[in-house]
C-alpha cells in the first residue's frame, strides 16, 4: 500500500502545508519511513539524514503556524550527492572522498533551505556524475521501479538516484546535475521530468566540479509544474560564481499557461538517424502531432553540426574532468593511501585506490586531449567544433521558440546489459549533449511507453534563458499526452 501523502504532486504538498491539511513533520515521516523500508532495494540514497530533517521539519511547521513562509515551505527534497552539504557527508560516489564533511553549503542547497526545504538526503549517481546508468558508484547500483519481464531495470545516469527516488515516491523532487544529460536521460528511464536550465543559471558554487564549462544543476520531479516551482528556488545569480548570470529570474510557475497557438516548434531532421528505433520515432511523431493540434506551428529545421557533438562532448568533459579531479591526491580531501612512503606514492597509491575505472579512463583520455601536441588536434578543435554546434542552435532560433526530439535512444535496459565498449554506453547521450554544448535548457517528460510497458522520454529545448517558454511547451503536451503509467516496481511505503 502506498501511502497517500508521498504520491501527492509537490504541488499538492506545497498547497496542502499550507492549508494545514497535514504538517510538514507528517510529510517528511512518511518519506522517511518509506525511505527507511524502501532503500535496501533500490539504493537510491547514499545517506538519509533523518536527524536533520525532522529538525527542519518542526522548524518549517513553525514557520508555516506563523504566517511566514518560503516557496517550498515544508517539502521534502532530496540532494545528489555531488552537491555540498555542511557536516553531512558528501561523496561523489566515490572512494576518493571517503568520510569528507564540507565546511560549507552549496549555493543551490542553501536556496531550496532558506525556500523551507527539507532535506532527505543524498542520493546515489554515477562516480564523480560520470556515466548512464548508475553503474559506477562506489555505493552500488541503482535499481529503478520500473521493471521488465519481471526483472529490475537501471534508472539512467548520472543523477540515477534522484530520479529512482523521485519516481518510486522517496521525494517529491531530488535536485541533480546535468553536464551532457545527467537529468534528463534518467528522467527519461524513469517515467518523470527533469531540466537542465541554461548554463549560469544556477550557481556552481559547492557542486562537486566534473566539467565546469557544461557543469548545471536542475530539479527532477514527477510533474511540469513541480520542476517550475523547484527552479524558481534554484535560480539566481550568485557572486561565488563567476559563471552564473544575473539574467532577471521570471516566475517559471506562471508561465504555465498551456497556450502553445502559433508557437514555432522545431524539428531537427539530423536527430532521426539511420537504425533509430521505431518506437521511439512513433512516439516523437505522437508528440510533434499533439503540439500541431494545441495550436503550435510545426517547422523543419537543422541541426547540421550534431553528427559531431558527442566527439565533441567526449573531448571537452573528460579534459575537464582531468583538470577539476587533479585535487583529489590524498592532501586535503577524503582517502589516503601510502603517505609512509613519501609524496609521490601517496598520490599514486590515493588515486589508484581511490577513483573507479570510468573515472580513470575518463582522466586518462582528458589528459591525452590536453598534452602538448595533441591539444591542437583533439581539445582545440573540439571548442571549435563545439561553437559551430551552437551557432546551428542560434540559427535555428532565429526560426522557431523551442525544439522537439527525444531524450535518449533506448528506454532503460537492465542490470545484465554489459557493454563490450564504453562508446556504447556514451550513445546514450546522443540526443541530449548538443544542448549541453551550447549552454541550453532543456526538459525531458514522459511521451509514452513502448511495447514493453517502459516510458520513453521526450525533449524540449529552449532559447538560452528561455526556461520559460520550454516549461510552458512542455505542460502543453503533459496534459496533451496524459501520461500517467506507474512503474511495476513500486514497493508499499507503509511499514
Ligand atoms: N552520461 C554523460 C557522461 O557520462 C553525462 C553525464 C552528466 O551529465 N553528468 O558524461
Amino acid at each position: 500500500m502506498t501511502n497517500e501523502l508521498n504520491t501527492l504532486t509537490l504541488a499538492d504538498m506545497r498547497d496542502g502545508l499550507k492549508a494545514k491539511k497535514f504538517s510538514s513533520v507528517e510529510l517528511t515521516e512518511a518519506h522517511l519511513k518509506a525511505i527507511e523500508k524502501n532503500n535496501p532495494h533500490y539504493n537510491s540514497y547514499i545517506t538519509i539524514t533523518r536527524d536533520i530533517a525532522t529538525k527542519m521539519a518542526k522548524d518549517a511547521d513553525a514557520r508555516l503556524a506563523s504566517g511566514s513562509q518560503g516557496l517550498i515551505e515544508g517539502v521534502p527534497v532530496a540532494v545528489k550527492d555531488l552537491f555540498c552539504t555542511k557536516g553531512v557527508l558528501t561523496t561523489a560516489a566515490s572512494h576518493i572522498l571517503d568520510g569528507f564533511k564540507p565546511q560549507y553549503e552549496s549555493t543551490v542547497t542553501t536556496q531550496c533551505w532558506e525556500q523551507g526545504g527539507v532535506m532527505l538526503g543524498k542520493t546515489n549517481l554515477d562516480e564523480f556524475a560520470m556515466g548512464s546508468a548508475n553503474l559506477t558508484s562506489y555505493y552500488g547500483t541503482v535499481k529503478s521501479p520500473w521493471m521488465k519481464d519481471g526483472q529490475p531495470l537501471v534508472p539512467g545516469g548520472s543523477s540515477g538516484g534522484s530520479a529512482s527516488a523521485v519516481a518510486s515516491f522517496l521525494a517529491p523532487t531530488a535536485l541533480g546535475t546535468d553536464t551532457g544529460g545527467s537529468i534528463r536521460q534518467p528522467a527519461s528511464f524513469c517515467g518523470i521530468v527533469g531540466i537542465k536550465p541554461t548554463y549560469g543559471r544556477c550557481s556552481r558554487w559547492g557542486i562537486v566540479a566534473f566539467a565546469s564549462s557544461l557543469d548545471q544543476a536542475g530539479p527532477i520531479t514527477r510533474t511540469v509544474r513541480d520542476s517550475a516551482i523547484m527552479l524558481n528556488v534554484m535560480c539566481g545569480h550568485d557572486a561565488k560564481d563567476s559563471t552564473s548570470s544575473s539574467e532577471a529570474v521570471p516566475d517559471f510557475e506562471k508561465a504555465l499557461t498551456g497556450n502553445v497557438k502559433g508557437k514555432k516548434i522545431g524539428i531537427p531532421k539530423e536527430y532521426r538517424p539511420d537504425g533509430m528505433n521505431p518506437e521511439i520515432l512513433a512516439m516523437w511523431d505522437k508528440g510533434i502531432q499533439l503540439l500541431r493540434d494545441a495550436g503550435a506551428e510545426i517547422v523543419d529545421i537543422s541541426l547540421p553540426h550534431t553528427k559531431y557533438a558527442l566527439a565533441t562532448y567526449y573531448i571537452v568533459a573528460p579534459a575537464e574532468c582531468s583538470s577539476n579531479l587533479a585535487r583529489y591526491d590524498g592532501v586535503r580531501f577524503g582517502l589516503r593511501v601510502g603517505a609512509e612512503e613519501g609524496l609521490t606514492a601517496m598520490y599514486e597509491k590515493t588515486r589508484a585506490a581511490g577513483f573507479g575505472k570510468e573515472v580513470k579512463r575518463r582522466i586518462m583520455i582528458g589528459t591525452y586531449v590536453l598534452s602538448a601536441g595533441y591539444y591542437d588536434a583533439y581539445y582545440k578543435k573540439a571548442q571549435k567544433v563545439r561553437w559551430l554546434i551552437a551557432d546551428d542552435f542560434n540559427k535555428a532560433f532565429e526560426k522557431v521558440d523551442a525544439i522537439l526530439t527525444p531524450t535518449a535512444p533506448s528506454a532503460a535496459f537492465g542490470f545484465d546489459y554489459k557493454p563490450n565498449d564504453p562508446v556504447e554506453m556514451y550513445l546514450n547521450d546522443v540526443f541530449t549533449v548538443p544542448t549541453s554544448l551550447a549552454g541550453l535548457p532543456g526538459i525531458s517528460i514522459p511521451g509514452g511507453l513502448n511495447k514493453d510497458g517502459l516510458p520513453l522520454g521526450l525533449q524540449l529545448i529552449g532559447k538560452s534563458f528561455d526556461e520559460a517558454t520550454v516549461l510552458n511547451v512542455a505542460y502543453a503536451l503533459e496534459q496533451a499526452i496524459g501520461f500517467n503509467a506507474k512503474p511495476q516496481g513500486v514497493l508499499g511505503m507503509a511499514a
